[in-house]
Parts: structure tokens; sequence; C-alpha cells
């Protein structure tokens, strides 16, 4: 396991060396993207805007996505843990104050059956950081390979103050081995220290983007006939953060001025190749995207 571990970093360094342009982009016919949901939660809008709103609370979609590649599945991010559907205090005091919907049918496994599938059908699970809403199943994908940053899951098991909360230690621990094996994976992961275009071809890239979090990761997904999404989990929360150029709540934002960046980034992206972007959490513009099991291609 060892081995395997390390020869799979070694790839990722050397995919590191080149990330695919969207003009040297060779999307494959066939690939396909599914937008999921893992329920909702509840807060005042200036929990993650800046001076914006704390009542009413409104309630935001927990989206995440698969994308089908002829050369493998990827999930990107993986919901709130579904051990919140039986055992509300798994969240701690989390649970009370974001008021999660946790209805058996939000599970991980009651959504990818929407597209016929199951966590032991992906490939690769990247994952845009380990807050309880992204990082949450990710010990149910111990087949796959995760791809994340090295300093996210180093800091989502021990973040500064006062960033710990959003992190539930359960969910990073899912991902070690046994007690006394030696390698510390208990299944394979690719810790990056930057970008990674995972199948070679330009169609799905990964694009580190620290702010929200120490090392978090938006990835670009270049479909054949849609053409560039990027899908930003939380370094945009709202559509108008990007467009309005509207700065976060700190009170969530490991490193605000990263979030801007991030932005400047998105709108780099959508002025130099067309790109649209799908954040997580927008409800307004969550309820017009199409919902497995209809697809982008
Ligand atoms: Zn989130």
């Amino acid at each position: 396991m060892m081995r395997v571990s390390r020869l799979i970093q070694l790839v990722a360094a050397i995919g590191l060396m080149g990330t695919v342009s969207s003009a040297a982009a060779q999307s494959p016919a066939g690939m396909k993207m599914y937008v999921l949901n893992s329920g909702s939660l509840s807060l005042g809008k200036g929990m993650l805007q800046n001076l914006g709103p704390m009542e009413p609370q409104i309630r935001i979609p927990v989206a995440f996505f698969v994308i089908k590649h002829p050369k493998g599945n990827v999930l990107f991010d993986t919901g709130n843990n579904d051990k919140i559907i039986t055992d509300p205090s798994y969240w701690g005091p989390n649970f009370a104050a974001l008021k999660p919907v946790n209805t058996p049918d939000i599970s991980i496994e009651s959504q990818l059956a929407r597209i016929d599938m199951k966590p032991d059908d992906f490939n690769y699970v990247v994952v845009s950081h380990m807050h309880l809403d992204h990082g949450g199943n990710v010990g149910k994908f111990l087949k796959s390979t995760i791809v994340i940053q090295r300093d996210e899951i180093e800091y989502a098991m021990f973040p500064d103050a006062p960033f710990a909360g959003a992190f539930i230690p359960g969910d990073v621990g899912a991902l070690r081995s046994a007690v006394g094996v030696s390698d510390p994976n208990a299944g394979p992961m690719l810790r990056l220290e930057g970008d990674l275009d995972i199948f070679g071809d330009g169609s799905v890239v990964v694009k580190r983007s620290p702010g929200h979090t120490k090392g978090g990761q938006m990835l670009i997904v270049r479909l054949p006939n849609t053409g560039t999404i990027i899908l930003t989990g939380d370094a945009a929360y709202f559509r108008e953060n990007v467009t309005k150029n509207i700065p976060p709540n700190i009170a969530l934002a490991y490193e605000p001025a990263g979030i801007m960046r991030g932005y400047e980034w998105i709108r780099y992206m959508m002025a130099s190749e067309g790109a649209d972007f799908f954040t997580a959490h927008d409800p307004d513009v969550f309820k017009n995207y199409k919902k497995a099991p209809e697809y982008y291609d």
C-alpha cells in the first residue's frame, strides 16, 4: 500500500507540470456531468456574505457533482455525512445551528441511485475542502482515489482557532488506516500541492484555490457540447459574489484575500474561454440547474 501511495503521488507531481488550456483540451464524446443534492442547510445570508442580513434565515442547497468520462468516473464533493440521518449528535451543535434536511432520501447512496451509481463506481473523489457539508461522506469512498490538497487534509484534522467548528473529526478520521499500520491512508489518496489534469486531456482539471479554507480547490469541467463549467465548492458561495465582487463574511474565511483572488480567476475563465460556474449553495441558481438524472454533456 505504501508503494502504491508513493507511485500515485509521483504521478500527481508529473500531472502538475502542465495544466492543459481550453484550446488544447480534448474533451471526449460521451462525457457527462450530473448535479446532485445532499439536502439543504438553514442560515442567515450574512453568515456567508459580508454585511449580509442574518435574518430571516434562508435555506441553501448542498450540491455535489458527478462527472462521467470514458476513462473514469469523478465525484466532486460528498455532501453531509449520512450519519446525521440517524444520529444528529454526529454534528454536535452544528446540527441545531444549520438545521440540515436529514431524511433518508438525501443519503449519498440514494442520490447516486438516481443515476444508477454507487460509491464503489468512482475512480476519483475530488474534495473541494473538508468542511462538514463537502467532505462528509469521503469515508464511503475508500476504493476510490481521494484527490485533496495536502495542507487541507492535514489542516482538517487540526485547524486553527476559530475555524475548527465546521470540520468534523470523524469525517477525516474515516480516511485513516487502522492503528499500527505504517501507511496513514485507509485507501488511495492523492495529496496535491497544486493543480492536476486528472485524465491528461484538459477535460477535468483540479485548480488549487486556498481562501475559504487553507487548501481549497475548484474543478474545471470542459464538456464537449456545453463548454467549460467551473465547480467552485465554497470558493464562491453565491453567484453574485463573483459577478458583483461581494466579499465573504470573514467568520468562515481562512484567508479572505484568497477568496477574492478566486473570484478574479473565475472571471478570467469566463472572459478567456466563456466558462460558466456552478456553486454549491446558491438557492436561486440551483433551482434552475438540470438535476440528475438529467445531465450536461
Ligand atoms: Zn459549504
